[in-house]
């Protein structure tokens, strides 16, 4: 097209999902250019985040979240243990820090039932504190099934496999726009190179709505609202006096204050919810601390002043603004938009790190058309 380089697929965003959908592409036979705008892999949502394999609980029944989420965690156990890639499988307690917040563990447990995560175990607030002597509950589920991942070992390998598949990652290559034909999309990049390919896939992350609307033939009305929706975290000085991660019951806004664990031990707390005007504003704010202090204090009561320091913050990709509906991840093609070879992936919030395989299959399957 135009004279410009013509390859099979283009996906836009070298991310967790970016390189777990290319991995999928090349892995079926489809020669794949990764074109990232940054100068390494992984550094924008995917460097950002709690590294939490997550069990799959929480999403509405048959949502993409759901679904991705508990295929694609198992996808990932199976994945690291051949890879050997770092990742402990640790478990996570959901507690009641009051009595009447049981009957929201028990919907818990329903919800994760419908969603085909049958592993959930009730304790007392006794059984609890037998394995974890510091926690403060009325009653918890443990969803042994939770786990943490070293997510840079994985996109590492992700990269891998999609390089011996003689795929490639073009680093330090924005894409600005795109003109959608029947043939083939072609695509400028900000050195203005342009090149053509026959699908062509926007895992953009935090730029995917934008990209879209610079997509000459793309209808507008497919792309959904950007909201920017930062986390904080705050890190403990010293070891934390757990082994399993710890969450509250789910707040309007999101998971609430939890405490998560690294690879290594080290605990920290977050995210937060915080609604901010630009994607770039990741500052954790100091000012925040008493909240969290009084967030973690409702199951940890021991937590010593002077014990959490600013650590980092991330920021999740929203289609939905403060007061609306938390929505679904929006993974449009050819079926939603009309436009042969186009996947648009939108609001890949968590538990995108723990979906992104499956959501590489999902995408895989969307173009196997094209
Ligand atoms: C605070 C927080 C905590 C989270 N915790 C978890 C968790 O514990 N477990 C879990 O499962 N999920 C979690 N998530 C979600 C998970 O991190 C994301 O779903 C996932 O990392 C998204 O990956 P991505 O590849 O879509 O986006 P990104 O990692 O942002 O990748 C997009 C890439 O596209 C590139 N790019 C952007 N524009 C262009 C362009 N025009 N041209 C070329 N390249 C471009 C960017 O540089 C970037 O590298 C969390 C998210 C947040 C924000």
């Amino acid at each position: 097209m135009d004279g410009a380089e013509c390859v099979d697929c283009v996906v836009i965003g070298a991310g967790v999902v970016g390189l777990a959908v290319a991995r999928a592409l090349a892995l079926a036979g489809r020669e794949v250019m990764v074109l990232e705008s940054a100068s390494a892999i992984g550094t924008g949502i995917s460097s950002r985040n709690s590294e939490v394999i997550h069990a799959g609980i929480y999403y509405p029944s048959g949502s993409l979240k759901a679904r991705l989420c508990v295929q694609g965690k198992a996808m990932l156990y199976a994945y690291c243990a051949e890879r050997g890639i770092g990742h402990r499988r640790c478990g996570k307690l959901i507690v009641a820090t009051a009595p009447a917040q049981q009957h929201r563990l028990a919907a818990l447990v329903e919800q994760a039932k419908a969603n085909g995560v049958d592993d959930l175990r009730w304790l007392t607030a006794e059984q609890a504190r037998a394995l974890e002597p510091q926690l403060h509950c009325h009653a918890a589920i443990l969803s042994p099934s939770t786990g943490i991942v070293d997510s840079h070992a994985l996109m590492l390998s992700l990269q891998g496999d999609l390089e011996n598949a003689s795929g490639l990652v073009a680093l330090n290559t924005p894409v600005v726009s795109m003109v959608w034909t029947p043939s083939a999309t072609l695509l400028i990049a900000q050195d203005g190179t342009r090149l053509s390919a026959r699908s062509v896939v926007n895992a953009a992350g935090l730029s995917s709505p934008a990209l879209a609307l610079r997509c000459q033939g793309l209808d507008a009305a497919h792309v959904p609202r950007t909201a920017w929706a930062k986390g904080s975290y705050f890190t403990l000085t010293g070891r934390a006096p757990f082994s399993h991660l710890i969450y509250p019951v789910p707040q309007a806004a999101g998971l609430g204050v939890h405490l998560t664990l690294d690879l290594g031990g080290q605990a920290r707390f977050g995210p937060d919810v915080q609604w901010v005007d630009s994607a770039d504003d990741l500052q954790v704010d100091p000012a925040r601390a008493p909240g969290f202090y009084a967030d973690i204090r409702s199951y940890w009561p021991a937590l010593p002043d002077g014990a959490l320091q600013s650590g980092y913050a991330g920021m999740r990709p929203k289609i939905h603004g403060p007061d609306e509906p938390v929505r679904d991840f929006l993974i449009q093609g050819p079926a939603d938009h009309g436009l042969a070879g186009l996947v648009n992936l939108f609001g890949i919030e968590s538990p995108g790190l723990t979906s992104a395989l499956a959501i590489g299959e999902h995408v895989r399957a969307m173009l196997a058309a094209h």
